[in-house]
């Protein structure tokens, strides 16, 4: 095999980088539905918008076996403990998208009972705006979730040992 063969058929690479590549390859989505953006939602894992070439169209509903929590729609007082239950039950790392002006601020709903925004409570790392978003805004803020999740570093992960 001459050099230049050698050359082509090796491929260098990190450890953090091939982590970082296949995550952001495979996520697997925990749905959070709760109105019209949940609709919505549902069009974004269609066939027409074919979200498994993102890799994420193992839908999973068990917190357990999910790494991105979609929130899509508005949030009562009442049904935020669910979901903070829901979100410390997915192993690390997670991610949070939040789809939708509800969940990110309470949209136009400014009452007593209604979260104004996901993030008061829970980590989110991607906004997706409208009311609703289209499928398209879905997919736009999965790709910019993959962008992050691309940089992220394992020691962000890494358990440091009292002294
Ligand atoms: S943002 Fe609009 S479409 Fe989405 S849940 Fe709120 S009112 Fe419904």
């Amino acid at each position: 095999m001459t050099s230049q063969e050698i050359k082509s058929n090796i491929l260098t690479t990190t450890v953090e980088s091939a982590i970082n590549w296949s995550r952001k390859n495979s996520l697997w989505p925990m749905p959070f539905g709760t109105a019209c953006c949940g609709i919505e939602m549902m069009a974004a894992l269609a066939a027409r918008t074919d979200i498994a070439r993102f890799g994420a169209e193992a839908i999973r509903f068990s917190p357990r076996q999910s790494d991105l929590l979609l929130v899509a729609g508005r949030i009562t007082i009442k049904m935020m403990p669910v979901l903070t239950r829901i979100y410390e039950q997915m192993p690390e790392p997670k991610w949070v998208i939040s789809m939708g002006a509800c969940a990110s601020s309470g949209g136009v709903f400014d009452t007593y009972s209604v979260i104004q925004g996901v993030d008061q409570f829970i980590p989110v790392d991607v906004y997706v705006p409208g009311c609703p978003p289209r499928p398209e805004g879905v997919l736009d803020g999965l790709m910019k979730l993959q962008d992050l999740v691309e940089r992220e570093r394992l020691s962000d992960y890494s358990v440091s040992t009292p002294v």
